[in-house]
């Protein structure tokens, strides 16, 4: 039996280096990335002259913030026994990352989100600075957040399936890990605050329960087919379904990594993400070469790489993340401390 705490870690540290792997060549071809990189694309991590670190995206940092959000809502909620995940905590918390990266609150946004909460101990999430580097954040968040009004299932916020709901939602699969169905149904419903498309939050519920099953001990393919039968609930489920269901056709295939990953998509798209995610981490046991796989393409490379870095710590923990990797992430520490709080959390709420 795997050590629970370490899949949590392993989660989303992998998430973040997979984030940083991509994100340097994030807005390359494949043959842009080969004429700069060799003809094996991008191999290690690049490490900022600045920060001495490799640089986390966008992808990240709303990683950390949608576990800030779950943590204020579970928190929240249990205190007044009423509120949901999505709307007593972590459209709040996007609303601090919405304040990181503008300087400002939405429009009639309350200037009380950004003090330090009842939930947050000494050193609430406000005061990493990294977190108020711009990183390629997505316009789809950052739109539907100036709004100031917050996106549901019902009340769509706008027709968006772009992957920003999807590469944000892992902390919800590891605190709601003992219960795979109703993990689906909230990170849907945090994905459905910026992203109003049926695939955009369906992919962020189908992720969510993939990590969950992960976690307790499932492997790849029976917590990705346990997804699917959840997915399946759903109305307008066709196109997820048929996204995932490539994915693992071609991983059982032999066809090329590099031909597969072309007929999956390039992921910018929330389906196209987890598919090319999903695909990498079926096909390697090794993760610094899922990883490196699932960055070298001509599409959307920091966030297929972080969805595929959720999957795969969840799946073999801290342990097997190469320990370089691990030395030179930026923010090791806050993703620890997050990851951490969310299994003390889970475990002492859920047990
Ligand atoms: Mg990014």
């Amino acid at each position: 039996m795997k050590d629970k705490k370490d899949l949590f870690i392993g989660s989303l540290l992998g998430g973040a280096i997979g984030d940083a792997l991509g994100y340097t060549i994030e807005f390359m071809t494949l043959n842009e990335i080969k004429s700069k990189f060799g003809r094996n694309g991008i191999t290690d991590l690049e490490i900022d002259r600045t920060a001495k670190k490799a640089l986390i995206s966008d992808d990240t940092q709303m990683t950390l913030f949608t576990a800030d959000g779950i943590i204020w809502a579970y928190l929240r909620c249990s205190e007044r026994g009423i509120g949901s995940y999505a709307g007593s905590g972590t459209y709040q918390s996007y609303l601090r990352w919405y304040y990181t990266q503008t300087g400002r609150m939405p429009t009639d946004s309350d200037e009380f989100w950004l003090e330090l909460q009842p939930h947050e101990e000494k050193a609430g999430i406000l005061n990493y600075k990294e977190l108020f580097s711009q990183r390629a954040p997505g316009n789809s968040c950052l739109t539907a957040l100036e709004s100031g009004r917050m996106g549901t299932i019902d009340e769509p916020i706008n027709n968006s399936k772009g992957c920003g709901g999807v590469m944000r939602v892992a902390p919800v699969g590891l605190f709601l890990n003992r219960e795979p169905e109703y993990s689906f149904r909230v990170a849907a419903e945090i994905a459905a605050i910026t992203h109003g498309h049926p695939t955009g939050y369906l992919a962020a519920g189908a992720l969510a329960t993939i990590i969950a099953e992960l976690v307790n001990g499932k492997d790849i393919i029976e917590s990705t087919i346990s997804a699917m039968n959840i997915l399946k609930k759903y109305k307008d489920y066709e196109e997820t379904l048929y996204a995932i269901e490539q994915s693992i056709k071609l991983a059982e295939s032999n066809e090329n990594a590099e031909q597969a990953i072309k007929k999956l998509g390039e992921g910018w798209v929330a389906e196209e993400a987890l598919a090319v995610a999903l695909y990498c981490a079926l096909k390697n046991t090794d993760i610094k070469k899922a990883l490196i796989m699932s960055v070298n393409h001509d599409g959307d490379s920091d966030s297929t790489g972080a969805i595929c870095g959720n999957i795969l710590g969840a799946t073999y923990g801290i342990s097997a993340l190469p320990k370089e990797w691990i030395e030179n992430i930026e923010l090791k520490d806050l993703l620890i401390i997050m990851s951490t709080k969310l299994y003390d959390l889970s475990e002492h709420a859920f047990n």
